[in-house]
């Protein structure tokens, strides 16, 4: 049975020095993998601290099904890779701080050696059908890493922090290297679908590569991407704020004396949450609010975070200076307008906080998902719950619906918002909190992770089992011995195929070395060969000129029946009504967008945008598409779009058509049909030939009808000279 391996930068527990114990922490990933329903196996693979005896972690079980393993790491090389390079570059810029980014080449040498560590690692301790889930930045390497050990291996990426604009990201000198080591992965999970816009357009700005927001198609993997928004044990934290304890301490801290009105903050001390804006407002609201000064208390709790980085030391002096400031300002001889608690606090001091107060204040000036306004929310009172006010630069913004959503830069409307949180009516509070919570009773920590696991291995089961890797010499002899003494018909895709793509269609010839074969294979009395492509006859006959044999160009719009030297056009509808109306939109497009040109073939316009501005040309051709498939919306006509092209083509130029018009009319019983070819296109050939015919991809193993594929075009002269010559 498959397990699963969750991979994370430390395992999920501390050690107990005291007791000589290992602790289970609690953070929302553990609750999570906790929670997964599962009869599967899972094994948690992390780093764990010098101080903790390895015999412990060997020994531990977190629950029946989990078990722990480590990799072996030297204490320096891990301080250069999580303080160095986590947390002194990839943090940072993550956050949109560019600026405090602390790069050196050494930081990075030392990051790739602990990535390549842990993949050493996991590679190591995968059995053949195991699934791994990869955690967070500091393991932005991995994927590439594993696959190059173990490519049978699947891998899931998660995100848990933002991914920034590809502006802010293109400043990072290693911007490419990681990017590319990321879509080795099949599946990347981000909180929010900004980051995932901003990932996916950061791959392409800076690799090249192309991406429908859902799937990243590059040589290395076809990646799929999705957002799955992190959630929290809920029911843990309904149950943990209504216990005997909680009450306990909000009776003894006197939250629940008097009618003072509790804002709370709760963050680590870290320049992401944006704490010295939230102090600024909270300090104009009293300003302008004089009535609240005495009847409302700030209580922010400041997680320490780094103590020893200068930055963190800044910032905390800044804090606390303010602070003071506000507390200068305002105080009374019974009133401290900030409670400031630079300390965790403990469970249920926190879930007592949670539950007295009527604001929950989060001023995140980035923030990945933000777990503190989801507890806050679980924690309420439903009779008499508070209110949230988050920022718009959290994760969770995008799931909260109901909560007031800030500015954290905008100190004045901060302000004006405070005072309007404390006055909503208590039944207007119901009604938010009640679809808020409602929200997260359904969707928990437990509910993310399944989504993410499952879309895992959907792909894994989308990737088709049967399909042959001819690379493998028992696949390819198989293949081979299906045509022994077989007439046999050759179905030959030409770009991506027979040539390699390149940027200029033009430049695409036909290499002498494989005309040859083709001519050779030809002449041969138990082979017929069908060239099968999108291009023009003009272009095609040119290519295969001194070569007797069949040409389907333009999709199998316009076949050559080498036979009988004929050229026989077979789209029947008419392409009167739709073509005029096409090149009119398209000539529109090609004005107004620079470099772009067009090409009308028969029954087909093709738009090609390679030489345009990169953005705007991917712009430009969406809408293109979107106009065409609109306004042409009733005739028979199919708009595709392909690499750096839209084509808009007779609907009936389409090569499954073609090979099923050609099959019935043009093969005999005895002769056995092979295809092979590279793109979407090609897709309808394989799909008509699946019950009578072998098919053969050239490119990656996925999102395929075909039974076999070889991965790379450039082995395509000499698998068909092995197949049909020698
Ligand atoms: N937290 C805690 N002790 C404290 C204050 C906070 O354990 O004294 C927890 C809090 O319950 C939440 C986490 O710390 O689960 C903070 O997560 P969040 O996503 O809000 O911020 P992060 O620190 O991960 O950026």
């Amino acid at each position: 049975m498959s397990r699963w391996i969750i991979v994370s930068n430390r395992l999920p527990f501390s050690y107990d020095e005291e007791n000589k114990k290992l602790k289970p922490s609690s953070g929302g990933l553990v609750t999570a993998i906790r929670g997964i329903k599962t009869k599967e196996e899972v094994l948690w693979v992390g780093s764990i601290p010098n101080n903790v005896p390895k015999k412990l972690v060997r020994q531990y079980k977190d629950q029946d099904n989990i078990s722990f393993s480590f990799p072996d790491l030297d204490k320096e090389l891990y301080d250069n890779y999580y303080n160095g390079f986590c947390n002194d570059v990839l943090w940072p810029i993550l956050h949109y701080e560019s600026e405090s980014v602390k790069f050196s080449n050494e930081r990075w040498e030392d990051y790739i050696r602990v990535n390549q560590i842990f993949a050493n690692h996991v590679a190591k301790v995968a059995k053949k059908d195991d699934i791994i889930w990869l955690h967070d930045y500091q393991l932005f390497l991995a994927p590439k890493m594993i696959k190059e050990i173990n490519p049978n291996l699947k891998v899931g990426f998660f995100l848990h922090v933002p991914f920034p604009s590809s502006e802010i990201w293109r400043h990072l000198p290693v911007r490419e290297e990681i990017l590319e080591a990321m879509i080795h992965a099949d599946l990347i999970g981000f909180h929010d679908f900004a980051y995932l816009r901003h990932f996916v357009s950061s791959v392409y700005n800076l690799l090249g590569i192309h991406s429908s927001l859902l799937e990243i198609r590059s040589p290395h993997n076809n990646t799929k991407l999705g957002v799955y928004p992190v959630s929290i044990n809920t029911q843990d934290f309904i149950s943990k704020a209504s216990s005997k304890k909680t009450a306990k301490a909000i009776h003894r801290y006197g939250l629940d004396i008097g009618d003072r009105k509790y804002i709370l903050g709760v963050d680590r001390l870290d320049y992401s949450k944006g704490i010295l804006y939230k102090l600024e407002a909270y300090q104009s609201f009293l300003r302008e609010n004089p009535k609240y000064v005495g009847r409302v208390q700030l209580i922010q709790i400041a997680v320490p975070s780094r103590t020893d980085v200068p930055e963190y030391i800044k910032l905390r002096h800044d804090v606390e200076r303010l602070v003071s400031e506000i507390n200068g300002e305002f105080s009374e001889i019974d009133y401290i307008p900030v409670k400031y608690i630079f300390n965790s606090v403990s469970v249920h001091d926190l879930m007592a906080l949670y539950r007295a107060s009527d604001i929950l204040l989060v001023t995140s000036k980035r923030d990945g998902m933000n777990l503190v306004c989801l507890e806050y929310i679980a924690t309420q009172d439903p009779k008499d719950p508070g209110v949230v006010m988050l920022s718009e630069f959290a994760g969770a913004a995008s799931t909260l619906s109901h909560a007031t959503i800030i500015n954290p830069m905008n100190i004045a409307d901060t302000a004006q918002k405070i005072k309007e949180s404390l006055e909503v009516k208590l039944e207007e509070r119901k009604k938010r909190h009640n679809i808020m919570f409602d929200y997260l009773k359904e969707y928990t920590a437990t509910t993310w992770a399944g989504a993410f696991i499952n879309h895992l291995k959907k792909k894994t089961l989308e990737s088709n089992p049967k399909l042959q890797d001819l690379s493998q010499q028992a696949k390819f002899e198989k293949l081979k011995k299906g045509f022994d003494k077989k007439r046999r018909v050759l179905l030959l895709d030409y770009d991506g195929t027979l040539t390699p793509i390149v940027n200029d269609p033009s430049a695409a010839v036909l290499k002498p070395r494989m005309k040859s074969l083709i001519k050779k294979l030809q002449k041969r009395d138990d082979t017929d060969v069908v060239i099968i492509t999108g291009r023009d006859s003009n272009f095609i006959s040119k290519q295969f000129e001194g070569i007797e044999c069949y040409l389907a160009c333009e999709h199998g719009a316009k076949f050559y029946d080498y036979k009988n030297k004929k050229w026989r056009n077979l789209v029947a509808s008419s392409k009167k009504e739709w073509f005029s109306q096409a090149t009119q939109i398209i000539k529109e497009y090609t004005r107004r967008t620079p470099s772009s040109f067009f090409e009308k073939k028969n029954y087909a316009i093709a738009w090609h945008y390679r030489n345009s501005p990169q953005d705007f040309g991917e712009f430009q051709a969406r809408k293109l598409v979107i106009d065409l498939e609109s306004g042409l919306s009733h005739l028979p006509v199919s708009v595709i779009m392909g690499k750096k092209v839209v084509e808009v083509k007779s609907i009936e130029a389409n090569k499954g058509y073609f090979t099923q018009w050609f099959a019935s009319r043009y093969v005999e019983k005895d002769q056995k049909l092979f295809s092979i070819g590279d793109d979407r296109t090609d897709e309808d050939m394989f799909r008509a030939l699946e019950a009578n015919g072998e098919t053969v991809k050239v490119g990656t193993p996925e999102k395929t009808s075909a039974k076999n594929y070889i991965e790379d075009q450039g082995d395509v002269y000499k698998l068909l000279k092995e197949l049909f010559l020698d």
